[in-house]
This record gives structure tokens, sequence and C-alpha cells, in this order.
């Protein structure tokens, strides 16, 4: 067995009651349940399981799963690839299972503003940016500059924000793709006058 085979055996649980990922605490099992550690175990594991269903869960805040649970693979975010990090002059990186509330304490941190409706958001930036939540007038999308996706096969993508329609609570895809991460870019905060 190759070394990324044994770690992404070893980051999959089997029969996993999604019961315990989800905030309504309800849902059967699913097959296989991968929490990827890093983008090369998540493009093997996709790879290697392209022929299945795959389900993607972030911070399981909008999603009602069903008794009989989830045949397939269900790929949670919720303890991984949640890296914030400055990339240029109020631009910050953040990848799609760190939580709407990590992000505004970081743009709070870092002087980036208006961020702090993200504390109202329950999920991750992953579940923001698919369905373009927002609140006090600020919506996820007015902020993004670029995307990192992967696709079913695997394949990492760099996507524009123009390759995507979105528009109030809505986003269509240019092709069936999960996020990974996306560059923002805020102004200075007004605290910071
Ligand atoms: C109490 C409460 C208050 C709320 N208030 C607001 C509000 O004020 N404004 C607002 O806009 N919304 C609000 N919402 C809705 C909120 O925006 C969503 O619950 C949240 O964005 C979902 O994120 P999640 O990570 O929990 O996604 P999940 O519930 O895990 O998943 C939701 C969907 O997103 C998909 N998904 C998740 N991550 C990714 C990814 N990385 N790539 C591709 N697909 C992905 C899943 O497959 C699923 O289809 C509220 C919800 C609750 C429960």
């Amino acid at each position: 067995m190759s070394e990324i085979t044994k770690k992404i055996k070893d980051r999959s649980l089997f029969n996993e009651p999604l019961s315990k990922h989800t905030s309504w605490k309800v849902g059967g099992p699913a097959d296989t349940f991968f929490i990827p550690n890093n983008r090369d175990e998540l493009s093997q594991f996709l790879k290697s399981n392209h022929d299945k269903p795959i389900t993607w869960l972030g911070n399981g805040t909008n999603v009602l799963f069903r008794d009989g649970g989830i045949r397939g693979s269900v790929i949670s975010t919720k303890k991984s690839l949640n890296n914030i990090k400055m990339e240029a002059e109020n631009s910050c990186r953040v990848e799609a299972g760190a939580s709407c509330m990590d992000l505004a304490l970081f743009a709070e941190k870092n002087k980036l503003g208006p961020a702090a409706f993200f504390s109202g958001i329950p999920g991750s930036i992953g579940g923001a940016l698919v369905m373009n939540a927002g609140s006090f007038g600020h919506e996820t999308w007015d902020f993004v500059e670029s995307l990192e996706v992967i696709d079913q096969t695997g394949t990492i993508h760099n996507l524009n924000p123009k390759d995507f329609k979105f528009s109030y609570r809505d986003v269509k895809f240019p092709f069936p793709l999960w996020f990974l991460s996306c560059l923002m870019q805020f102004s200075e905060s007004e605290n910071n006058h």
C-alpha cells in the first residue's frame, strides 16, 4: 500500500453516523466519511472514488440527511482545509473549511473591513460560497477575487468570479466542483481611522 493510500485510509471512517456532523444532529451512516488532511490526499481520494457518489459537507448547518444515511463517500472539511492567511494588503486567502466566524475574527485582528457580518453566519466559507451567504447588506461574493476549486476527477482549477453567476443567495457553477479556497479583498477597516 502506498504512503498516500495509507494516509487516506487512516483519515477515513466507515459507517460514520452523520448525526455527529450536522447541527440538527440527525442523519444515518455514511458508507465512507473522509476528512482530508491536505490537497494531495483529497485529490487522490477523488481520483480513486470518482465512480462512486460524493457528498461534500462543510459545517453541516444547512443540510438534513435521512435516517438511511448516505451511500458512497462524504468528504468533510469541518476540521481540515481551514487556514486563513494574509496574502497582500487588505486581502487574505481563506480555505473552504474555515468557519465564517474565524474569518470575522481574523478580519478584526488584521483590520480588514467590512467582514464583521460573517460572524452571524454559522457555516464554513465553502458553505457561504455555495449560497452567497450574507447579512447586514454584505454578501460573500462581494469580496471574492479568485477561487481555487477541485473537480470530480481530483483536478484543481483556479477560477475567476466571472466564471460563476451569482445573485441573492444563489450561485451557478461553470461545471461540477467543490471550493478549496478563495482570495478575498477587503478594504481597510473603518475601526482603523
Ligand atoms: C441559525 C442560522 C442562521 C443563519 N443566518 C444566515 C444569515 O444571516 N445569512 C445567510 O446568508 N445565511 C444564513 N444561514 C444559512 C447559512 O448561510 C448556511 O447554513 C451556511 O452557509 C452553510 O454552510 P455549512 O458550512 O454549514 O454548509 P453545509 O450545511 O455543510 O452544506 C451546505 C451545502 O453546501 C455544500 N458545500 C459545503 N462546503 C462546500 C464546498 N467547500 N464546496 C462545495 N460545496 C460545499 C454542501 O455540499 C451542501 O450542499 C443561517 C443558518 C442558520 C442555521
